[in-house]
């Protein structure tokens, strides 16, 4: 069957994911981009990249499916307005939102259909599913640590996903989002309680980003663990969120929506 493009815009084109993410539509047949813009007075405005110029506005964006932006937070919920005003469907994996923010984000997907998520890696989420489902099979009684590595100039510690790791744990354990959670340990903090959820950043080299979950029991650990080495994986989970959303008229989705929608046989 000949189906039709999916076109794409890219924000941030010339950013660290902007640019993963057109140098792999370059490699699929079912995608294209058509629409490259970067913040206003960009040093790349008006070069090209992969035949096509690099912009300084989406508004001018002739049309185009689908969004993928990977920006900042104030840059984000501007070209959400734009997309909005243009009905273009949004990907969206900017971090850092504000509670403001996010509430305009969810007003706009009152009138397009957005995917967002702090971490479109495939792999990370499908962990966030196996992990649900051992804290649910192993019950209170396990004690839960979470370790996470990431490379040297990591802004944040702990990082999104390892809060919501242990976030996923709370809820299956009916608790509050953030309770029992322990940062690091120092000086005489004495035995742990089985309600804690130890988090700990190692901040080393230049790794992407690795996460660990440890189960502990008695005579045994389960440890469930993701390495990222690169940031095609967040590209290509971007790029299959893609896909997803332009098949939707209009409301909020997270990866996990995403994942569902990509295991069922077409
Ligand atoms: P980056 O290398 O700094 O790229 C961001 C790009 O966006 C920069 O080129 C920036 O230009 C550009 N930009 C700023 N304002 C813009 C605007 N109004 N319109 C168009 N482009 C604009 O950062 P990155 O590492 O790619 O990360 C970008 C965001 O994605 C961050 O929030 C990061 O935390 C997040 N991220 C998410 C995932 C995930 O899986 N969800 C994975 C990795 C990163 P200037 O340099 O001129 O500001």
């Amino acid at each position: 069957m000949n189906r039709k493009k999916i076109l794409v815009a890219v924000a941030g084109a010339c950013g660290r994911m902007g640019s993963t993410i057109i140098s792999l539509l370059q490699k699929i047949q079912d995608m294209e981009a058509v629409w490259l813009f970067e913040s206003k007075n960009h040093p790349s405005i008006g070069t090209q990249a992969f035949g096509l110029t690099i912009n300084d506005n989406f508004e001018q964006c002739p049309g185009a499916d689908v969004l993928i932006d990977f920006t900042t937070p104030e840059a984000t919920v501007v070209n959400l307005e734009i997309a909005r005003k243009k009905k273009i469907k949004a990907v969206v994996g900017t971090t850092g939102f504000s509670k403001e923010q996010i509430e305009r984000i969810q007003s706009f997907a009152g009138e397009i259909p957005i995917v967002i998520s702090p971490n479109m890696s495939l792999g990370v989420n499908i962990m966030m599913k196996i992990v649900e489902s051992a804290a649910e099979m192993l019950g209170k009684d396990y004690e839960v640590e979470i370790i996470e590595t990431h490379h040297h100039n990591k802004k944040d510690a702990p990082s999104g996903t390892a809060l919501k790791l242990g976030e996923i744990i709370n809820r299956v354990r009916g608790r509050e989002a953030r309770e029992g959670f322990v940062y690091g340990r120092t000086g005489i903090p004495g035995p742990r309680t089985t309600d804690e959820i130890g988090i700990h950043a190692v901040r080393i080299s230049e790794i992407v980003g690795e996460h660990t979950v440890m189960f502990g029991g008695k005579g045994e650990i389960l440890e469930i663990s993701h390495r990222c080495f690169n940031r095609e994986s967040f590209a290509q989970g971007a790029l299959i969120a893609a896909k997803f959303i332009v098949e939707k008229e209009t409301g909020l989705y997270q990866m996990s929506d995403v994942i569902e929608w990509f295991k069922k046989p077409s």
